[in-house]
């Protein structure tokens, strides 16, 4: 990553950082949204006032939201693949922004239905994106060291660079997570913020993620008392580090004990720099067997392994929810801090209100950071409705609370009113800004006919029949969920991995409670009818969705910004595959006669 002079006066500033003084700014900037989002789109577009993409528009110079609106139209990433192609390929040309891109962010798309799985997205990445990446850190940063001051230490974070590759035109390709761990910018700041990661960089960007996993719990453990908190970008790889950790406990006191790293780890690198921090040390090896031995079903383990941890962070909303269980179960007392809100296309808004449980977390929207618009969902206006035209985008302070809106993003990487395919709810206001739950992804996920259910509506429903699971102290270690067509007529399958042996009674009772929870009118009318036929309950065997996470990642994907697929359309082959290869027992619903 280039500094930019921005970044260089970051750097400066990062020396000392002053939590009073950043919320400070938050507070100034999102007292007065409506005006700060005017001069983010004014700058948005003098800045890239060149590009080919807006001059073919017809804004000649102009740059107030109105005329943006009425010349810029609505885009999907679909209608941008021709763009970012020619800037992959070394068209150096002002295509989307003023200056040439010379990152991208690679992503796999994973969690959508349809026909673009598996199939790598790619989007620009810059130095200005970059800036309001560590602008959101920051924010939310200062909000969560006034809860839970952290002093001098280190922190055990489960994250993992992609591979990092050159597009034929020679631009630098990774995630954008991994885009921004390699910034130097990035590393700066997270030294300012006094919590640098254990693990040394061989680990991080090591490329056998199994490795830099069991690495990065070494490191762990030899720093457990400097820890001060724990972190991955989403929960899930936290749950998935512990579960891990589970099975390797024994040969990582080993290699505490002797000083010699398991023959497990081979990547050079990663044993060279290991080889530096890793000394014998049988008495650490004691206590952490003893600490291990002594746990009731790993309960509380963090902060056994980690005693003056202050907190778990990372994003723990939207489909990450599903491991909050888990993770309170390990986390013991911990207290759980929800992280912010964003995606390769940058972010949106910052948790600043860190102590609410996950359950409960919301995003302030940083009006300064690109310029947002916000689909209705509900139709509310009669053309809408007798039209069948989606309504209008309205502004980020016209946005009302209660309602849900799909995002647009305008952001400082050449995206123009792109649609995110994110549903959010406006809970309230801070200042003039929203605060938004995160809903779920836009796109349908199980729809047959006239039903519609959304990612958010499965969730729902696992929750719901998962309670009788824990009536039988056994949980649902991750789930996914299909449309067989195949069957007249069609029908909802749902794959879930079970912590243990559950009877059939129980299983049964479950796969009744999951039809009987969607509760959407078209669903449950389709059901009634038969138009739809029982739901279908497949007990997949253990290390399943291991399975699929290998999967992704040998396509290039990164354990950082892995998001299980909620739904398994026809396309997705090799996962229906893997899936269906697994299968244990399978039961169907009997739950409308
Ligand atoms: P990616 O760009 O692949 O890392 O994924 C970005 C997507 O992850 C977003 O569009 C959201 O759907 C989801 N996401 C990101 N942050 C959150 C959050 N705090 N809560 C829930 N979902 C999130």
């Amino acid at each position: 990553m280039r500094l930019t002079l921005g970044s260089l006066k970051m750097l400066e500033k990062m020396e000392t950082v002053d939590v009073d003084e950043l919320i400070e700014e938050f507070e100034t900037i999102t007292k007065d949204a409506e005006r700060i989002q005017r001069e983010t789109l004014r700058k948005i577009l003098e800045e890239n006032a060149s590009a080919e993409y807006l001059q073919n528009l017809g804004l000649n110079g102009r740059n107030d939201p109105e005329s943006f609106k009425s010349c810029v139209p609505l885009v999907t990433h679909e209608d941008l693949e021709p763009y970012i192609q020619r800037i992959i390929d070394g068209d150096i040309s002002p295509i989307l922004t003023g200056k040439p891109i010379t990152t991208i962010s690679r992503r796999h798309v994973i969690y959508i239905s349809g026909t673009t799985q598996g199939k790598p997205k790619f989007l620009p990445f810059n130095d200005e994106l970059m800036e309001t990446t560590l602008q959101i850190f920051r924010t939310s940063y200062a909000f969560r060291n006034r809860e839970f001051p952290i002093g001098k230490g280190k922190a055990l974070q489960f994250i993992y660079g992609s591979k990092q590759s050159k597009t034929k035109g020679g631009l630098n390709a990774g995630t954008a997570t991994t885009n921004v761990y390699r910034s130097s910018t990035f590393k700066a700041e997270m030294k300012a913020m006094q919590s640098q990661c254990c693990s040394p960089d061989e680990v991080i960007f090591g490329p056998d993620f199994h490795q830099s996993l069991y690495c990065h719990l070494l490191c762990g453990l030899i720093f457990r008392e400097e820890i001060q908190l724990v972190f991955s970008t989403f929960a899930h790889s936290l749950v998935h580090a512990f579960r891990t950790f589970e099975l390797v406990w024994e040969e990582l006191c080993d290699d505490i004990r002797e000083g010699v790293l398991s023959s497990r780890i081979t990547v050079p690198s990663i044993r060279a720099a290991m080889s530096k921090i890793l000394k014998p040390n049988p008495e650490l090896a004691d206590l952490i067997h003893k600490k291990c031995s002594g746990l009731s079903n790993w309960y509380g383990l963090i902060p056994e392994l980690f005693p003056n941890a202050k907190y778990l962070s990372g994003i723990m909303t939207g489909s990450m929810e599903h491991y909050l269980k888990k993770l309170r179960h390990y986390a013991g007392d911990l207290p759980l801090m929800s992280a912010d809100y964003g995606s390769s296309e940058g972010w949106i808004g910052a948790n600043v209100n860190p102590i609410l449980p996950p359950e409960l977390a919301t995003f302030a929207v940083l009006p300064n950071i690109g310029y947002f618009e916000f689909i209705p969902q509900r139709v509310g206006n009669l053309e809408s409705q007798v039209l069948f035209i989606e309504p209008k985008p309205v502004g980020l302070t016209e946005v009302k609370v209660g309602e849900e809106y799909e995002i647009i993003v305008t952001n400082v990487a050449g995206l123009y009113r792109y649609r995110l395919g994110d549903v959010v709810k406006v809970m309230g206001f801070h200042n003039s800004t929203p605060e938004l739950k995160f809903i779920c992804r836009r796109n349908l996920l199980l729809t047959i006919n006239i039903d519609k259910n959304t990612e958010k509506d499965l969730q729902l429903s696992v929750d719901e029949a998962a309670k009788l699971l824990a009536e039988e102290k056994q949980e649902v270690v991750d789930f996914t969920s299909h449309v067989d067509l195949s069957t007249d007529p069609g029908h909802y399958v749902m794959f879930w991995e079970v912590s243990g042996e559950v009877n059939d009674e129980v299983l049964k009772e479950c796969c009744n409670c999951l039809d009987r929870s969607f509760v959407d009118a078209g669903y449950v009318s389709a059901r009634k009818v038969s138009a739809i036929g029982p739901l279908e309950l497949r007990v997949v065997l253990k290390g399943t969705f291991q399975q699929i996470l290998d999967h992704y990642l040998g396509l290039g994907a990164a354990l950082s910004q892995f998001k299980t697929p909620r739904c398994v359309g026809p396309t997705n082959k090799t996962v229906l595959q893997i899936l269906c290869n697994n299968i244990g027992k399978s039961y169907f619903s009997t739950a409308y006669g």
